[in-house]
């Protein structure tokens, strides 16, 4: 099976988007910039996707409108109906491949929306098109609890069904999301009002652990609901692994806080991958991780009270100069005071200046990126990035194999010496300055194969002071924790629980529970 979301706004891909907006945007293995939603795609159903599994409003117009500028429509008026409709519906069977049995796709947005009919309209006609028993329509409702009436309402679930007929579309099941479980009474009112049968409304109270939802829903029996429809002929799903996995979500025995020092801590969706990532290291480790969100240009105000007492500091990714000065204040503390730092594509950036200046005496170095008159580029444009003119998809996007040194921090996390991760970058380690950095503690201990690039930096001398160029948060899986995060978190974990004894431990004793 696959996934897809179609997103109604403008944009050709959310590429372009503030995080503050939108969150953050997630990379697939082939470079496709997309909806933070395929992240919890991959991390659910365990698929890689591709850049299919999204498209937007603004990608379909770009098709249709490329293909009239063409002459494809060989004089015909050129309408939403059928011809937006028509590449809407291209967009869902191009994921249809020999071996895809069920494509489930998404539409964004909320029913009543100007923007979504042409999507409705679209998923509408597939029924036709592919039979009815091929097509299922879930509708997934909000039903909300009125506080001062004690009561849950079932008015909204009602209204948006009846839009959604309007359009023509009967929804064969609704998953009904509510803060308390609604009882069995409420069900049989929603079914008889929205015409679907009962065992099709189905509850997704909300839980503890998002990773708890696939069994809520199935011990609704949501699943075999659909696949009943879709006639499917499968066996009960196995679901033992990710009970295993729920289970040890909720049985952890150890706190470890980690700091995200980042530009949009405002927003924590802007941070998805790398928080769901920092969650399925700590499940790995049996801990829960507290995050200390830490606005980057705070950071140095912080240092002696806030950020003394993390036990791991996380520096993301980020573009602009905004905040960039606290991050390197905090990569520098935490080198200096043994704590475990990861640096994440802006974060390898931001620990390369650090090192620069505070070690190599390179004053006032610094990326092109935020000091084109620095007079130590340490970090510069890539190559093939010298027209920034145009912003949408022209970064290094995408999944790049790295060849990682034997005996380094990184390959040890790895187990293995060539590894490939997804990326979205412009500038990148200033290989001219390597021999100034080779000073017997510093090590560029990853590179692109051809040796060109620097993909990975860490200090032989600290517990774990590494840095990647890459994005692994995004390949990241509840049961299959990124490396570099999962050894980030051991240590993390080290560090709390007083392992590290050759380092200035500092009192942590407060943050043990
Ligand atoms: N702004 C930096 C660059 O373009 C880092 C990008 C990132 O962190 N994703 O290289």
């Amino acid at each position: 099976m696959t996934m897809q979301k179609l997103d109604p706004y403008l944009n050709v891909d959310p590429g372009t988007m503030n995080p503050f907006e939108h969150g953050e945007v997630f990379v697939t293995d082939d470079g496709g910039e997309t909806d933070l939603d395929l992240g919890h795609y991959e991390r659910f159903i365990d698929e890689n996707l591709t850049r299919r599994s999204n498209a937007t409003t603004g990608s379909i117009y770009q098709s249709v409108i490329g293909a009239e500028r063409k002459g494809v429509y060989l004089g015909k008026t050129v309408q939403v109906i059928p011809h937006i409709t028509d590449e809407i519906k291209n967009r869902v069977r191009q994921l249809a491949s020999d071996d895809t049995d069920v494509v489930i796709t998404e539409v964004g947005g909320t029913v009543g929306d100007i923007e979504i009919l042409p999507f409705l309209e679209a998923i509408r006609q597939m029924r036709l098109d592919a039979g009815p028993e091929n097509v299922f329509y879930l509708h997934v409702t909000l039903v909300p609890f009125i506080g001062p009436s004690g009561e849950q309402k079932t008015k909204p679930t009602q209204h948006s069904v009846t839009e959604l007929r309007s359009r023509g579309i009967q929804p064969d099941a609704i998953v009904c999301r509510s803060d308390e479980p609604i009882s069995d009474e409420l069900k049989r009112k929603i079914s008889r009002l929205c015409d679907v049968p009962v065992a099709g409304v189905v509850n997704a109270a909300d839980a503890d652990s998002l990773y708890e939802i696939p069994i809520v829903l199935h011990d609704e029996g949501l699943d075999r609901f659909i696949c009943d429809h879709l006639r499917l002929d499968v066996p009960d799903a196995d679901l033992q692994q990710w009970s295993a996995l729920v289970e040890r979500v909720y049985s952890t025995d150890r706190r470890v806080r980690i700091g995200l020092i980042g530009k949009y801590v405002s927003l924590i969706d802007a941070y998805l991958s790398v928080v769901e990532a920092l969650k399925h290291a700590g499940i790995h480790h049996g801990a829960d991780i507290d995050i200390e969100w830490i606005q980057a240009e705070e950071v140095e105000g912080l240092l002696a009270d806030r950020i003394r007492d993390l036990d791991g500091i996380v520096i993301p990714g980020g573009f602009g100069e905004r905040g960039v000065e606290g991050k390197i204040a905090a990569a520098a503390f935490a080198r200096e005071n043994g704590i475990p730092c990861l640096g994440l594509c802006l974060g390898l950036q931001v620990m390369t200046i650090e090192y620069a200046r505070n070690v190599l005496g390179l004053a006032n170095a610094n990326s092109l990126e935020f000091d084109p008159q620095t007079p130590h580029p340490v970090v510069h444009l890539m190559e093939d990035q010298h027209d920034v003119s145009e912003k949408g998809g022209t970064m290094r996007l995408g999944a790049y194999v790295a060849q990682l040194a034997s005996g380094s921090k990184v390959a040890e996390s790895y187990g293995e010496e060539v590894v490939s991760e997804r990326h979205r970058h412009r500038y990148e380690f200033n290989s001219k300055y390597l021999n100034r950095f080779d000073d017997g503690d510093f090590w560029a201990s990853g590179e692109s194969p051809d040796g060109r690039l620097v993909e990975f930096i860490e200090l032989r001398s600290h517990p774990f002071w590494v840095g990647t160029q890459a994005h692994p948060e995004f390949k990241s899986r509840p049961t299959r924790p990124a490396p570099l995060f999962d050894s980030f978190i051991g240590a993390a974990l080290d560090r709390l629980e007083g392992r590290n004894p050759q380092l200035p431990t500092l009192d942590t004793s407060d943050t043990v529970s």
